[in-house]
């Protein structure tokens, strides 16, 4: 059953903007004599975007029949985690600036080297504050932090911005499981982030949670072993 769905949703997926290329350039093919220069490359623009958008789909997809399949291949090293939220918060504050917000890191100074996949679990962080700065309004505020907890550390992201409903809360981590289907997708999303976000997090033997309240803000905090296997810290 949930592979049936999760094929119809792939197709409905990939359907929206094969249908909207196909569309904008049968109109070029047809009235191009007509068509003033700027309207051409209005329309081929939207061609450019949507063909994007399928490519950044089916990269997703296949990162996560990777995972399913067990042939993601994790590079497990030790890396300093402050380093790697100083650098997402760096990439990510312009962005919030453009929507007058607030972003702030916090992290304390004891935080320990993790042993994971470097590059996947930036990939998990960015995903979770990009979703901050996407559902949060102009104005809003967003604070990353880091602590250590025992062997583990926490990374929480909180913003103060659209929050999610209780009962989709236990869904959000679903493929394509989205709570505005209309406003996510016109802002560009797939509701595949936080589905491959958690496989990721899993499979560092970690956990990956989502407080929330509508209209108030969201918190998702991801708990990550210091070390793999849970080996005494050196
Ligand atoms: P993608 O990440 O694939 O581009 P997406 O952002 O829609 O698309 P997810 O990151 O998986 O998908 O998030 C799933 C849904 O959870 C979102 O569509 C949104 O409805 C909700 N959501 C996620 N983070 C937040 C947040 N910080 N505040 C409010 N809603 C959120
Ligand atoms: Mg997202």
């Amino acid at each position: 059953e949930q592979r049936r769905e999760f094929v119809a949703n792939v197709s409905h997926e990939l359907r929206t903007p094969i249908t909207s290329i196909r569309s904008y350039a049968e109109t070029i093919e047809q009235s191009l004599e007509d068509m003033p220069k700027e309207t051409v490359l209005s329309f081929l623009g939207v061609i450019i975007n949507e063909t994007d958008r399928i490519g950044m789909i089916v990269k997703d997809l296949l990162q996560l029949s990777q995972f399913d399949s067990g042939r993601s291949d994790m590079r497990f090293e030790p890396f300093n985690l402050t380093d790697s939220l100083r650098r997402i918060h760096q990439a990510l504050i312009l962005e919030a600036a453009k929507h007058k917000m607030e972003m702030t890191l916090d992290t304390s100074e004891d935080l320990p080297m993790i042993e994971g996949d470097k590059s996947r679990i930036e990939q998990v962080i960015l995903n979770i504050v990009s979703n901050a700065v996407r559902y949060t309004p102009e104005g809003g505020r967003i604070v990353i932090s880091a602590k250590k907890a025992e062997d583990k550390v926490d990374i929480k992201v909180e913003d103060n911005g659209i929050g999610v409903p209780e009962e989709d809360l236990p869904h959000i981590f679903e493929r394509f499981y989205r709570v505005d289907k209309a406003r996510s997708r016109s802002m560009g999303g797939t509701g595949l982030g936080l589905a491959i976000s958690r496989e990721i997090v899993v499979r560092h033997g970690g956990t990956i949670t989502i407080q929330s309240q509508l209209g108030r803000g969201t918190a998702v905090t991801v708990t990550l072993p210091v070390r793999q296997g849970g080996g005494e810290a050196a």
